[in-house]
């Protein structure tokens, strides 16, 4: 069981155990389908992150990227572990200092920001917009204008550095939506002069993707970043405060690799990424090092990480709500049958299983002991034939088949592995289906519900009729 981490995933009478607690019982107590958190792997997962103030010889800001799940207890658990935060919206800053982060723990990203947005932002004074436009600085300037208070300020750049993620995972290249040339940004930093009364432009940012797949891209990414530091300087005068070299780093989905080879290999090797952020700033850090890099001493380094900080800490328990046999279809494979097992977890939960065939590692949580060698279609409940943990399509991003114990059969509760980030926080009542409950497992064992079941009339509360 190649899944099991020590002092988190277990095994216990046959039971998936979280901290110690009983998947099984808390599907019981809650019913399915229920997202299970740990508090204790979230705060393992900052201090992996902070662990890169070991490797580089600058300050380290950690910012953890709200938008990988930003359910509130959630956010109190990475302000408690020590990380700032990266917005993308007037509703994540909302949540933030809701929860108590400080303006100055705050950057805000984003490609469509609102005036009043902007408003909200430069108003409390957070530690750096992150802008994506000529266009957005003038509107950062006009809002300055207009409330009286200067704003901070980093443009993100497209420094075209390619990595071998998801297509859809693809952000710093020239066809992605994202950023400004650095032509366009070298523009600004003349026409925002460092002393300019309402723009503040005190850093350059960029981010290479998400689940990038090896470690490369992010010393390509720092050795622009420092170049483009220097260009700056040499060429406008501003001296800048912060490098915020983005998030990305890649959670080990395929740490059991039965069905590794029932996927294509290039989702393969994506899904079973592993390095630690520390090791990939090692080689950024090393690889500038040879360069005079005294300079980078009072410069602040940004991480953006999202999925490395939430992804392995959740878990999705789910209910078998049917099952069936039928004839296989598949050609050359007469007289097989597949055994149907229908889950009530579907893609309105974890979208991502369906917009980028994304692989959760599936095992049974209340015979969890027991050899998983059946193979089994697995789907959801969804009024949807795209509703399946499989690729409907054939291009074999996910495996045809799940592995479990022999005869699945209706009411065995099922874990899928890894489910904490980009989960929770698409979640849509597609099939007027209630959203799940989320409990977090406190350090001291206790298990709090934090988010609880929607109850029908939650079905209604927007509709007017
Ligand atoms: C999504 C995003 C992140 C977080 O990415 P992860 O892969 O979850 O670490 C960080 N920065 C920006 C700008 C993003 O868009």
């Amino acid at each position: 069981m190649t899944w099991i981490i020590k002092d988190f995933l277990e095994i216990e009478n046959n039971q998936l155990t979280i901290d110690g607690v009983s998947a099984v019982e808390i599907a019981e107590k809650y019913s399915t389908p229920t997202f299970v958190f740990s508090e204790k792997r979230i705060k393992h997962n900052i201090a992996r992150l902070q662990a890169v103030k070991d490797v580089i010889d600058c300050k380290l800001k950690v910012c953890y990227a709200a938008k990988a799940n930003s359910n509130m207890a959630i956010l109190r658990t990475v302000k408690e572990a020590g990380s700032d935060l990266e917005v993308n919206s007037g509703g994540e800053l909302f949540k933030a200092i809701e929860i108590g982060f400080r303006p100055e723990q705050i950057i805000f990203n984003g490609t469509s920001k609102t005036e009043q947005e902007l408003e909200e932002a430069i108003v409390w004074g957070i530690y750096a917009i992150q802008c994506d436009s000529v266009y957005e600085l003038e509107l950062i300037e006009k809002v300055s204008r207009h409330v009286g208070k200067r704003a901070n300020v980093s443009l993100r750049i497209v420094p075209e550095i390619e990595t071998a993620t998801h297509p859809g995972l693809k952000t710093a290249m020239n066809s992605s939506k994202f950023g400004m040339t650095f032509d366009d940004a070298l523009k600004a930093f003349t026409r925002w002069a460092a002393d300019d009364e309402h723009v503040n432009i005190c850093g350059l940012h960029l981010h290479v993707g998400s689940q990038t797949p090896n470690e490369e891209p992010y010393t390509t990414a720092l050795m622009f970043l420092v170049e483009k530091l220097r260009e700056v300087a040499n060429e406008t005068g501003h001296q800048l405060s912060h490098l915020n070299l983005g998030g990305g780093f890649p959670v080990n989905y395929l740490r059991d690799k039965s069905l590794a080879n029932a996927m294509n290999e290039e989702n393969a090797e994506l899904f079973a990424s592993d390095f630690t952020p520390a090791s990939a700033l090692n080689a950024a850090w090393k690889a500038i090092a040879e360069d005079e890099n005294s300079d980078l001493k009072n410069i602040t380094l940004l991480l953006e990480p999202g999925r490395s900080v939430i992804a392995d800490a959740g878990i999705c328990l789910t209910t078998v709500r049917n099952a069936k046999s039928r004839e296989s279809k598949v050609e050359g494979q007469v007289n097989k049958t597949d055994n149907w097992l229908l889950t009530d977890a579907g893609f309105n939960i974890l979208l991502s299983m369906e917009t980028y065939k994304w692989y959760y590692h599936l095992i049974s949580a209340q015979r969890a002991d027991e050899a998983h060698e059946t193979p089994y279609k697995v789907a959801g409940p969804l009024c949807d034939g795209g509703d399946v943990y499989f690729d409907i399509e054939g291009h074999g991003r996910l495996p045809d088949y799940r592995l479990l114990p022999e005869n699945v059969e209706p009411n065995e509760i099922l874990a899928l592995l890894n489910c904490g980030a980009y989960s929770i926080a698409q979640m849509f009542q597609y099939n007027a289906r209630q959203l799940p409950a989320v409990v977090l497992i406190k350090e001291n064992g206790e298990v709090e519900l934090v988010r609880r079941r929607d109850s029908y009339q939650d079905l209604l509360i927007n509709d007017i009729w």
